[in-house]
């Protein structure tokens, strides 16, 4: 057994010399604010003190199927038992990285049957757009390069992927890496003022096209967009926008990613998002996170048979990869989190209880300082303002999404302050009574800093 620190005093004294991501790393060092998770079980989790709260974020965007299933757990002891790691570089390959990439290409849309794995959604969104220069350049193409992206994106924190984000988010890193553009953010209760909804999405479309005509479609190899857009502040997107971007792309010859990280295995009531909840067919899709609900690091860059062809035709070597690409373990745990949806019908079942968690959430809308509660089934943002007409926001000094989810969580709720918005992501696995539970947390909370 491993020799770990117990108490609360003896974690943190360790804890000094863990650099926290997308933290304050400065208020950290000052205050020592943190909280240690010990253990999970379902849908709840246990901080060294020995609080139970409920995880409304579900670990951070991936514990679909909710904590220590055995199954998966199980699927991955078996797995570590009978081969430990094997890569699948050159011409290696293992059953159960074969088994899993045979599983993802049955459940994705269209031709989409060719998988390659990585270790996080930064990397599969990497992957998909080095594949693309691979496959230009195949095609006698070596100048369709460029990738539009939109303000509010977020696809990961690799040198690239934190270029594809929005700008404010990355500080504006995408100008270092130069090829990546963003589109207008489609978000209507912001940004559509005076215009209906139709019409807001005429003007994205024909933003789009214009940044397409000035860039060159020659030069840009593809889109990437998030169905629904998830740490920008979970931005739905008008109606019918998905489908009506796909369709552009294809007239301008530009391939569409789907960064479906955060809106796959699920989470929307659905195995991927693209085809089924927006009806559009992406060239590509990028998943990670609930592919293993996070049991084990493991992403996938999922391409169509054509773009296949092109990279595997003669002469083609495919100058990619990373060591735990399909690492055995990370794989099993696919496949169990996989059967164990499937067993269970959690898409399915996360079409009715994520229903219930949404308009639950919604009901918090008729409060003084929520300007609007947005997003899909298992997947919410809280937006607060101070002025609900002029949808102005509070000072950011006042860090007013930290207030409320500091209240939640001392009433036993774990979610997610992004500014002045409180994100909740949860598993999938909630009963009726605990989504009233959340939504009880979240009035009393509101209401107290309010
Ligand atoms: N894409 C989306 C939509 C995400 O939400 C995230 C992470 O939250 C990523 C990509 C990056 O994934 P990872 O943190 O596994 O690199």
């Amino acid at each position: 057994t491993l020799d770990l620190p117990k108490t609360t005093d003896d974690i943190l004294t360790e804890d000094v010399h863990l650099v926290q991501s997308f933290a304050d790393l400065n208020a950290l060092k000052q205050d020592g604010a943190r909280t240690a998770i010990v253990g999970a079980e379902g849908t709840m989790v246990t901080d060294s003190e020995g609080n139970e709260l409920i995880d409304g974020i579900g670990g951070l965007w991936c514990v679909n199927v909710g904590h220590k299933r055995r199954e998966i757990i199980e699927a991955i002891n078996q797995q570590l038992e009978t081969l430990d790691f094997y890569s699948t570089f050159y011409s290696f390959t293992h059953p159960t990285a074969a088994a899993l990439a045979a599983k993802l290409a049955e459940l994705a849309p269209g031709s989409l049957n060719k998988v390659h794995f990585g270790n996080s959604g930064s990397v599969a969104n990497d992957s998909a757009v080095r594949i693309l220069h691979h496959y230009y350049k195949r095609l006698g193409q070596p100048q369709k390069r460029k990738v539009l992206s939109r303000h509010g994106a977020y696809h990961g924190s690799t040198h690239l992927a934190i270029a594809m984000t929005t700008p404010e988010y990355s500080d504006g890193w995408h100008k270092a890496e130069g090829i990546v553009h963003h589109l207008r953010k489609p978000h209507y209760w912001r940004e559509g003022d005076g215009m209906t909804e139709a019409e807001f999405t005429d003007a994205l479309l024909d933003d789009m096209k214009s940044e397409i005509e000035s860039l060159g479609a020659e030069n840009i190899a593809c889109f990437i967009g998030e169905p629904i857009m998830g740490a920008g502040g979970v931005i739905v997107p008008p109606e019918g926008y998905h489908a009506r971007v796909a369709d552009l792309c294809r007239d301008y010859e530009i391939k569409v990613i789907s960064d479906e990280v955060v809106t796959a295995f699920g989470r929307l009531g659905h195995f991927f998002a693209s085809k089924d909840v927006f009806g559009f067919q992406p060239d590509i899709i990028t998943t990670a996170k609930g592919l293993t609900s996070g049991y084990q690091p493991l992403s996938a860059t999922i391409l169509s048979d054509e773009i296949h062809e092109v990279i595997s035709g003669p002469g083609a070597m495919f100058l990619h990869g990373m060591t735990y690409s399909g690492h055995p373990a990370a794989s099993a745990a696919g496949l169990a989190n996989i059967a164990l949806m499937e067993r269970d019908q959690i898409p399915q079942t996360a079409r009715t209880t994520g229903k219930l968690f949404e308009t639950t959430l919604k009901g918090l809308g008729d409060l003084d300082i929520v300007g609007e509660v947005r997003g899909s089934h298992f997947m919410i943002g809280i937006e607060f303002v101070k002025d609900k007409v002029s949808k102005e926001i509070f000072d950011p000094s006042l860090n007013i999404g930290l207030k409320v989810a500091q209240k939640c969580q001392e009433k036993g709720l774990i979610a997610r302050p992004l500014g002045h918005i409180l994100i909740l992501s949860p598993t999938l696995i909630l009963s009726p009574e605990q989504i009233a539970t959340i939504g009880a947390i979240l009035r009393e909370s509101i209401t107290e800093v309010m």
